[in-house]
């Protein structure tokens, strides 16, 4: 019998943003900002993100532009180009979400195929092996090592030929609306949306929605997983 799949998206749905380590290098800078700072400004910078990732030139840096001028952060453009620089090395997105780690856990112990599918710098594997969250994912599919990303439809064919399950429907899971669910849909597969950071879609369509690891484990179950 052919195994069930399973992917997940990275960013903002098994990692997010480390706003201490962002704060943290940024005063190697001699720029000095609060943890609670970037987290008061984190919600508007993020809507800024949603309008914006379908057009702009580079969504990451007005996001962190918008993050860091909303913490107060003066003419935070050289800063946001170097924490871009520097992201390869040094991902800002480092917090693991330990409950939805603990969902893939639990399905891989039931035999079920998981991996990650994310638009990633290249280095997202070892990232997720230094934090200690790689062992339930069969592979780590980035972005970053291929000439394509989510929204195109390649990436997520290519997942299944990495698998080796090129007929499976696979149930992936993800925040973004555009790049993660209605692109998931677009190629057959079933998709969850992971709101875990709110954003609205740009329409209504019939997918189960989780704003939590628990309510993640009952959008799973309505696939049978
Ligand atoms: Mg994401």
């Amino acid at each position: 019998m052919q195994p069930q799949v399973v992917t997940f998206d990275a960013g903002h749905t098994l990692i997010e943003l480390d706003l201490e380590f962002l704060a943290r290098r940024l005063g190697e800078r001699g720029v000095h900002v609060e943890p609670g700072a970037l987290d008061a400004a984190a919600p508007a910078a993020w809507r800024l993100y949603d309008e914006l990732a379908a057009t702009a030139d580079h969504p990451w840096k007005e996001l962190m532009n918008a993050l860091l001028s909303g913490a107060g952060v003066m003419e935070p453009k050289p800063h946001v180009d170097w924490l871009w620089d520097q992201q390869r090395e040094h991902n800002l997105w480092r917090t693991p979400m330990p409950g939805m780690v603990e969902r893939a856990r639990d399905l891989a112990g039931r035999g079920v195929v998981c991996a990650v599918l994310s638009n990633s710098e290249g280095t997202l594997q070892k990232l997720l092996e230094r934090i200690g969250i790689a062992d339930p994912f069969r592979t780590i599919i980035d972005s970053g090592n291929l000439p394509f990303a989510k929204p195109d439809a390649r990436i997520f064919h290519h997942t299944l030929e990495v698998l080796g399950l090129p007929d499976a429907r696979p149930v992936h899971i993800g925040d973004s609306w555009s790049a993660d669910v209605e692109a998931a849909l677009a190629v057959g597969w079933d998709a969850i949306w992971y709101r875990s950071r709110g954003g609205a879609p740009g329409k209504e369509l019939n997918v189960p929605i989780a704003h939590d690891p628990a309510e993640a484990r009952a959008a799973l179950a309505t696939f049978g997983l």
